[in-house]
Protein backbone atom coordinates (compact mmCIF):
# COMPACT_ATOMS: atom_id res chain seq x y z
CA UNK A 1 0.00 0.00 0.00
CA UNK A 2 1.56 3.16 -0.97
CA UNK A 3 0.35 6.41 0.71
CA UNK A 4 0.53 7.88 3.76
CA UNK A 5 0.28 6.06 7.23
CA UNK A 6 1.36 6.21 11.22
CA UNK A 7 3.34 4.01 13.04
CA UNK A 8 3.13 4.39 16.81
CA UNK A 9 5.26 2.96 19.62
CA UNK A 10 3.14 2.50 22.58
CA UNK A 11 5.99 2.60 25.89
CA UNK A 12 5.41 1.81 29.29
CA UNK A 13 5.81 5.73 30.02
CA UNK A 14 5.13 7.08 27.21
CA UNK A 15 3.58 6.78 23.45
CA UNK A 16 5.37 8.11 20.31
CA UNK A 17 3.47 8.84 17.03
CA UNK A 18 5.04 9.26 13.41
CA UNK A 19 3.47 10.28 10.38
CA UNK A 20 5.23 8.67 7.17
CA UNK A 21 5.33 9.79 3.50
CA UNK A 22 4.97 7.44 0.89
CA UNK A 23 8.92 7.15 0.89
CA UNK A 24 9.01 5.98 4.10
CA UNK A 25 10.31 8.89 5.54
CA UNK A 26 9.03 10.09 9.76
CA UNK A 27 7.67 14.22 8.55
CA UNK A 28 6.54 14.62 11.89
CA UNK A 29 5.72 13.59 15.64
CA UNK A 30 3.44 13.67 18.51
CA UNK A 31 4.01 12.09 21.65
CA UNK A 32 1.55 11.76 24.84
CA UNK A 33 2.28 10.23 28.38
CA UNK A 34 0.48 6.42 28.02
CA UNK A 35 -0.92 6.79 31.33
CA UNK A 36 -2.35 2.88 30.72
CA UNK A 37 -3.93 2.81 34.29
CA UNK A 38 -6.75 5.21 32.51
CA UNK A 39 -8.00 2.01 30.61
CA UNK A 40 -8.11 1.24 26.73
CA UNK A 41 -10.76 3.41 25.98
CA UNK A 42 -9.13 6.62 27.07
CA UNK A 43 -5.71 5.50 25.32
CA UNK A 44 -7.64 4.83 22.13
CA UNK A 45 -9.43 7.67 22.24
CA UNK A 46 -5.97 10.12 23.33
CA UNK A 47 -3.96 7.73 19.75
CA UNK A 48 -7.15 8.65 17.93
CA UNK A 49 -7.25 12.90 18.21
CA UNK A 50 -3.38 12.41 17.95
CA UNK A 51 -3.40 10.81 14.47
CA UNK A 52 -6.12 13.02 13.24
CA UNK A 53 -3.88 15.96 14.37
CA UNK A 54 -1.08 14.31 12.39
CA UNK A 55 -3.27 13.80 9.23
CA UNK A 56 -4.01 17.36 9.21
CA UNK A 57 -0.02 17.60 8.18
CA UNK A 58 -0.51 15.30 5.11
CA UNK A 59 -0.53 17.82 1.95
CA UNK A 60 -3.03 18.13 -0.45
CA UNK A 61 -5.80 16.86 2.04
CA UNK A 62 -5.13 13.21 0.96
CA UNK A 63 -5.65 11.15 4.29
CA UNK A 64 -3.93 8.29 6.09
CA UNK A 65 -4.26 4.77 5.03
CA UNK A 66 -3.36 2.59 7.78
CA UNK A 67 -1.62 2.80 10.93
CA UNK A 68 0.83 0.25 12.26
CA UNK A 69 0.94 -0.24 16.57
CA UNK A 70 3.49 -1.84 18.78
CA UNK A 71 4.23 -2.32 22.16
CA UNK A 72 6.25 -4.24 25.14
CA UNK A 73 5.28 -7.84 24.86
CA UNK A 74 3.26 -10.47 24.84
CA UNK A 75 1.33 -10.01 22.16
CA UNK A 76 -0.74 -11.67 19.98
CA UNK A 77 0.10 -10.13 16.66
CA UNK A 78 -2.45 -12.51 14.73
CA UNK A 79 -5.46 -11.37 16.52
CA UNK A 80 -4.26 -8.00 17.32
CA UNK A 81 -4.39 -8.64 20.98
CA UNK A 82 -2.17 -7.27 24.00
CA UNK A 83 -1.73 -9.83 26.35
CA UNK A 84 -0.67 -10.32 30.25
CA UNK A 85 1.39 -6.76 30.21
CA UNK A 86 3.60 -6.41 33.34
CA UNK A 87 4.99 -3.10 32.31
CA UNK A 88 0.99 -1.73 31.31
CA UNK A 89 -1.18 -3.34 33.14
CA UNK A 90 -4.14 -0.70 32.81
CA UNK A 91 -3.96 -2.45 29.17
CA UNK A 92 -3.73 -6.38 29.65
CA UNK A 93 -5.91 -8.10 27.86
CA UNK A 94 -6.96 -5.52 25.21
CA UNK A 95 -7.94 -6.30 22.19
CA UNK A 96 -6.04 -3.03 20.60
CA UNK A 97 -6.19 -3.64 16.94
CA UNK A 98 -9.70 -3.97 17.01
CA UNK A 99 -10.29 -0.79 18.86
CA UNK A 100 -8.37 1.21 16.82
CA UNK A 101 -9.55 -0.22 13.55
CA UNK A 102 -12.78 0.49 15.44
CA UNK A 103 -12.48 4.16 16.20
CA UNK A 104 -10.47 5.30 13.08
CA UNK A 105 -12.29 3.26 10.25
CA UNK A 106 -8.47 2.38 9.16
CA UNK A 107 -6.73 -1.04 8.74
CA UNK A 108 -4.63 -1.48 11.79
CA UNK A 109 -1.82 -4.04 12.45
CA UNK A 110 -0.44 -4.87 16.15
CA UNK A 111 3.06 -6.32 16.81
CA UNK A 112 5.80 -6.80 19.76
CA UNK A 113 7.88 -3.61 19.80
CA UNK A 114 11.14 -5.61 19.55
CA UNK A 115 9.97 -6.91 16.66
CA UNK A 116 8.33 -4.11 14.90
CA UNK A 117 11.95 -2.25 15.14
CA UNK A 118 13.73 -5.28 13.69
CA UNK A 119 11.59 -4.19 10.77
CA UNK A 120 12.23 -0.77 10.58
CA UNK A 121 16.42 -1.59 10.36
CA UNK A 122 15.57 -4.40 8.34
CA UNK A 123 13.65 -2.59 5.67
CA UNK A 124 15.25 1.35 6.02
CA UNK A 125 18.38 0.93 8.32
CA UNK A 126 21.50 -1.38 9.49
CA UNK A 127 19.96 -4.01 7.88
CA UNK A 128 19.06 -2.84 4.13
CA UNK A 129 19.80 -5.38 1.68
CA UNK A 130 20.47 -8.45 3.91
CA UNK A 131 18.46 -11.32 3.97
CA UNK A 132 18.64 -12.73 7.84
CA UNK A 133 19.32 -10.30 11.07
CA UNK A 134 18.65 -10.40 14.60
CA UNK A 135 17.95 -7.49 16.06
CA UNK A 136 19.33 -6.90 19.94
CA UNK A 137 16.98 -4.13 21.80
CA UNK A 138 18.90 -3.60 25.18
CA UNK A 139 16.95 -0.73 27.85
CA UNK A 140 15.28 -1.80 30.39
CA UNK A 141 14.92 -5.11 29.16
CA UNK A 142 16.49 -7.09 26.91
CA UNK A 143 15.06 -9.15 24.07
CA UNK A 144 15.64 -9.93 20.49
CA UNK A 145 13.89 -10.38 16.72
CA UNK A 146 14.71 -12.54 14.93
CA UNK A 147 14.66 -12.23 10.88
CA UNK A 148 15.06 -15.51 8.98
CA UNK A 149 14.80 -15.63 4.67
CA UNK A 150 12.50 -11.86 5.06
CA UNK A 151 10.17 -13.10 7.37
CA UNK A 152 10.26 -12.45 11.37
CA UNK A 153 10.75 -15.94 13.34
CA UNK A 154 8.27 -16.24 16.15
CA UNK A 155 8.76 -19.79 17.49
CA UNK A 156 6.17 -22.55 18.07
CA UNK A 157 4.41 -20.53 20.68
CA UNK A 158 5.53 -17.30 19.72
CA UNK A 159 8.04 -17.15 22.33
CA UNK A 160 11.33 -16.58 20.05
CA UNK A 161 13.97 -13.84 20.71
CA UNK A 162 14.43 -14.19 24.66
CA UNK A 163 18.00 -13.69 24.69
CA UNK A 164 18.23 -11.19 27.39
CA UNK A 165 16.95 -14.53 29.55
CA UNK A 166 20.03 -16.76 27.89
CA UNK A 167 22.57 -17.25 30.56
CA UNK A 168 26.05 -16.06 29.65
CA UNK A 169 27.69 -16.50 33.24
CA UNK A 170 26.53 -19.79 35.19
CA UNK A 171 27.94 -18.42 38.66
CA UNK A 172 26.39 -14.88 37.84
CA UNK A 173 24.18 -13.00 39.85
CA UNK A 174 19.83 -14.34 39.56
CA UNK A 175 17.88 -12.99 37.40
CA UNK A 176 14.34 -11.92 38.35
CA UNK A 177 13.16 -14.80 36.08
CA UNK A 178 15.53 -17.72 38.03
CA UNK A 179 18.14 -18.15 36.09
CA UNK A 180 21.63 -17.41 36.90
CA UNK A 181 23.77 -15.01 34.97
CA UNK A 182 21.48 -13.61 32.48
CA UNK A 183 22.45 -11.49 29.33
CA UNK A 184 19.72 -8.88 31.20
CA UNK A 185 21.61 -8.92 34.50
CA UNK A 186 25.05 -7.27 32.60
CA UNK A 187 23.14 -5.06 29.91
CA UNK A 188 19.92 -3.22 30.77
CA UNK A 189 19.89 0.05 32.47
CA UNK A 190 18.28 -1.03 35.90
CA UNK A 191 21.25 -3.77 35.91
CA UNK A 192 23.57 -0.96 35.07
CA UNK A 193 22.40 1.39 37.84
CA UNK A 194 22.69 -2.02 40.25
CA UNK A 195 25.81 -2.62 39.23
CA UNK A 196 27.49 0.77 39.49
CA UNK A 197 25.85 1.07 43.21
CA UNK A 198 27.39 -1.70 44.29
CA UNK A 199 31.20 -0.67 42.71
CA UNK A 200 30.93 2.32 44.31
CA UNK A 201 30.15 0.43 47.22
CA UNK A 202 32.96 -1.99 47.14
CA UNK A 203 34.98 1.11 46.44
CA UNK A 204 33.88 2.92 49.41
CA UNK A 205 33.52 5.79 47.65
CA UNK A 206 29.76 7.64 48.13
CA UNK A 207 26.68 7.87 46.34
CA UNK A 208 26.27 11.32 45.42
CA UNK A 209 24.13 10.35 42.63
CA UNK A 210 20.94 8.82 44.19
CA UNK A 211 18.74 8.57 40.96
CA UNK A 212 21.38 7.59 38.15
CA UNK A 213 19.96 6.36 35.39
CA UNK A 214 21.64 3.65 32.86
CA UNK A 215 21.51 6.34 30.16
CA UNK A 216 23.91 8.88 32.60
CA UNK A 217 26.36 5.70 33.23
CA UNK A 218 26.90 5.55 29.87
CA UNK A 219 27.79 9.22 29.71
CA UNK A 220 30.15 8.90 32.29
CA UNK A 221 31.50 5.80 30.56
CA UNK A 222 32.11 7.94 27.64
CA UNK A 223 33.78 10.97 29.76
CA UNK A 224 36.32 8.40 31.24
CA UNK A 225 34.83 7.46 34.18
CA UNK A 226 36.78 4.23 35.00
CA UNK A 227 33.81 2.20 36.75
CA UNK A 228 30.89 3.55 34.01
CA UNK A 229 33.99 2.34 31.45
CA UNK A 230 34.39 -1.24 33.12
CA UNK A 231 30.82 -1.81 33.36
CA UNK A 232 30.53 -0.90 30.25
CA UNK A 233 33.07 -3.26 28.64
CA UNK A 234 31.46 -6.28 31.29
CA UNK A 235 28.25 -5.40 29.34
CA UNK A 236 29.68 -5.79 25.59
CA UNK A 237 31.31 -8.53 26.38
CA UNK A 238 28.45 -10.63 28.02
CA UNK A 239 26.32 -9.26 24.98
CA UNK A 240 29.51 -10.69 22.66
CA UNK A 241 29.45 -14.55 24.07
CA UNK A 242 25.13 -13.98 23.56
CA UNK A 243 25.62 -12.78 19.36
CA UNK A 244 28.31 -15.79 19.55
CA UNK A 245 26.00 -18.21 20.61
CA UNK A 246 23.20 -17.17 18.10
CA UNK A 247 25.45 -17.20 15.14
CA UNK A 248 26.70 -20.44 16.23
CA UNK A 249 23.03 -21.26 16.07
CA UNK A 250 21.06 -19.68 13.41
CA UNK A 251 24.07 -19.42 10.96
CA UNK A 252 23.08 -15.43 10.69
CA UNK A 253 25.56 -12.79 10.14
CA UNK A 254 24.11 -9.43 10.72
CA UNK A 255 23.43 -8.50 14.52
CA UNK A 256 22.13 -4.90 15.01
CA UNK A 257 21.58 -2.65 18.20
CA UNK A 258 18.81 -0.96 19.40
CA UNK A 259 17.50 0.24 22.64
CA UNK A 260 18.28 3.01 24.81
CA UNK A 261 21.72 1.32 26.27
CA UNK A 262 22.78 0.79 22.90
CA UNK A 263 23.35 4.25 22.32
CA UNK A 264 26.77 3.94 24.45
CA UNK A 265 27.44 2.81 20.52
CA UNK A 266 31.37 1.56 20.51
CA UNK A 267 31.97 2.05 23.97
CA UNK A 268 29.65 -1.57 24.17
CA UNK A 269 29.96 -2.92 20.48
CA UNK A 270 33.27 -2.70 20.08
CA UNK A 271 33.90 -4.96 23.44
CA UNK A 272 31.08 -7.46 22.05
CA UNK A 273 32.74 -7.30 18.55
CA UNK A 274 36.03 -8.45 20.06
CA UNK A 275 34.18 -11.27 21.99
CA UNK A 276 33.08 -13.26 19.50
CA UNK A 277 35.78 -14.79 18.20
CA UNK A 278 36.68 -16.49 21.87
CA UNK A 279 33.25 -18.14 21.63
CA UNK A 280 32.32 -19.29 18.37
CA UNK A 281 34.72 -21.23 15.48
CA UNK A 282 36.78 -18.84 13.68
CA UNK A 283 34.67 -18.85 10.00
CA UNK A 284 31.68 -18.03 11.67
CA UNK A 285 33.26 -15.28 13.72
CA UNK A 286 34.63 -14.03 10.39
CA UNK A 287 30.97 -13.37 9.27
CA UNK A 288 29.41 -11.66 12.54
CA UNK A 289 28.88 -8.12 12.01
CA UNK A 290 27.91 -6.12 14.98
CA UNK A 291 26.32 -2.73 14.32
CA UNK A 292 24.04 0.20 16.17
CA UNK A 293 20.62 0.74 14.97
CA UNK A 294 20.68 3.59 12.52
CA UNK A 295 17.06 4.90 13.42
CA UNK A 296 17.02 5.32 16.91
CA UNK A 297 13.56 6.31 18.54
CA UNK A 298 12.13 6.50 14.97
CA UNK A 299 13.44 2.63 14.45
CA UNK A 300 10.03 0.93 16.14
CA UNK A 301 7.82 3.93 14.33
CA UNK A 302 9.25 2.99 10.89
CA UNK A 303 8.61 -0.47 11.58
CA UNK A 304 5.31 -0.31 12.67
CA UNK A 305 4.77 2.09 9.20
CA UNK A 306 6.25 -1.22 6.86
CA UNK A 307 3.54 -3.29 8.50
CA UNK A 308 0.86 -0.79 8.06
CA UNK A 309 1.23 -0.68 4.54
CA UNK A 310 1.27 -4.67 5.01
CA UNK A 311 -1.96 -4.64 6.74
CA UNK A 312 -4.52 -6.40 5.03
ZN1 LIG B 1 16.67 -13.88 33.20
Amino acid sequence: MDGWVVGIDLGGTKTALGLISPDNRVVAHRRMPTNADEGPSSVVERIAHLVADLEAEVPGGERVAALGICCPGPVNHETGTLLKLVNLPGLSNTPLRQLLAERLNLPVRLEHDAKAAALGDFYFGAGRGHRSMVYVVIGTGVGAAIILNGRLYYGETNASGEVGHVSVDPDGELCHCGTPGCLETFTSGPSLVRRYRRALQEAGAPIDEPTITGEQITHLAAQGDPIAARLMEQSGRALGIAIASMAMILNIELYVIGGSVAKAGDLLLEPARQTVPKYCFKATAQHVQIKASELGDDGPILGCGWLARHAS
